[in-house]
């Protein structure tokens, strides 16, 4: 898993990051951290930036790109790992993207740490208040004017990756103002769910013949369709004619008989006329005979 941690100064990124890496087993890369080791070192990139960052400014982006292109080369980093306080610039994004790229690694989440800027002085005052009970080393930039510093270039120069990352639909934002522990359980959610669509997604493209399953399916079922209905057709159609046909020579032979039968008629009546004629002519005949006869007697 790979993710950046987005938030101004105070917001909990490096308490969140570190909860991240007991559960997940990854890596928390922050830049902060990163150069005040450097610093402490005494290298020159830590002399570079020493100043800067005791005044609260951001240390130029080449540098910053460097180290963080270094670090995720290390084996530790190979599982994953959270990036906390970089990118703190649009430059620095796009060096970041450029930089996956080439390695053919890939970004899962920003998760943006929204918080109240009013309530942040207050929580570095408390940050302060703990690391000296605990006796540890105060930082020169947690004071109340570096942290107006800071959070004015956060303003200008960090904010605008809200949108960077939101364009590319990678950010997630948690209510920062929240207990440590609702914002752990927060991240956990956005997290989960991610894992959830990534995994889902992996299926779907690693099974082509399912996803294209219901697709090829449905069209055998409409062809299934197609031919039915085209078979009802025909044979409806051939239903037709056949009745047609029987009807034609039901008719036909009907027009036979009766053509037969008036044919019988004409002929019987042919037959009649020329018989009666003849006996009429016989009768006559027998007649004229008779009629001689009596004459000669
Ligand atoms: P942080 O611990 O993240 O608040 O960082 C402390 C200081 O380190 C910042 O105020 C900057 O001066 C410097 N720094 C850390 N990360 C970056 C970065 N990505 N780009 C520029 N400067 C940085």
């Amino acid at each position: 898993m790979r993710l950046i941690l987005l938030g101004p100064p105070g917001a909990g990124k490096g308490t969140q990051a570190q909860l991240l890496v007991q559960k997940h087993g990854i890596v928390q890369l922050s830049t902060g951290d990163m150069l005040r080791a450097a610093v402490a070192a005494g290298t020159p990139v830590g002399l570079q930036a020493k100043e800067i960052m005791a005044s609260g400014g951001l240390v130029p982006d080449e540098v910053v790109v460097g180290i963080i292109s270094d670090r995720i080369e290390q084996p530790d980093a190979k599982k994953g790992f959270i990036l906390d306080g970089f990118p703190r610039t649009v430059p620095q994004a796009q060096a970041l993207d450029a930089l996956l790229k080439k390695k053919n690694l890939k970004l899962d989440a920003v998760v943006e740490l929204r918080v109240n800027e009013s309530a942040l002085l207050q929580r570095v005052e408390t940050r302060v208040a703990q690391m000296r009970e605990r006796g540890e080393a105060i930082r020169a930039d947690d004071t109340p004017e570096v942290l107006s510093k800071r959070l004015s270039s956060y303003r200008a120069q960090t904010e605008p990756l809200v949108d960077y990352y939101s364009e590319k639909r990678k950010l997630a934002t948690v209510d920062g103002m929240m207990s440590i522990d609702e914002v752990t359980a927060k991240i956990g959610q956005v997290l989960a769910a991610l894992a959830a669509s990534d995994s889902s997604a992996k299926a779907a493209a690693k099974s082509p013949k399912k996803s294209g399953k219901p697709r090829s399916a449905a069209k055998a079922k409409t062809a299934k369709k197609t031919t039915k209905k085209a078979a009802k057709k025909t044979k409806k159609a051939a239903k037709k004619s056949a009745k047609k046909a029987s009807k034609g020579a039901r008719k036909a032979s009907k027009a036979t008989k009766k053509a037969s039968r008036k044919a019988g008629k004409k002929v019987k009546s042919a037959k009649r006329p020329k018989s009666a004629k003849s006996a009429k002519k016989t009768a006559k005949k027998r007649a004229k005979a008779a009629k001689r006869l009596t004459k000669r007697r």
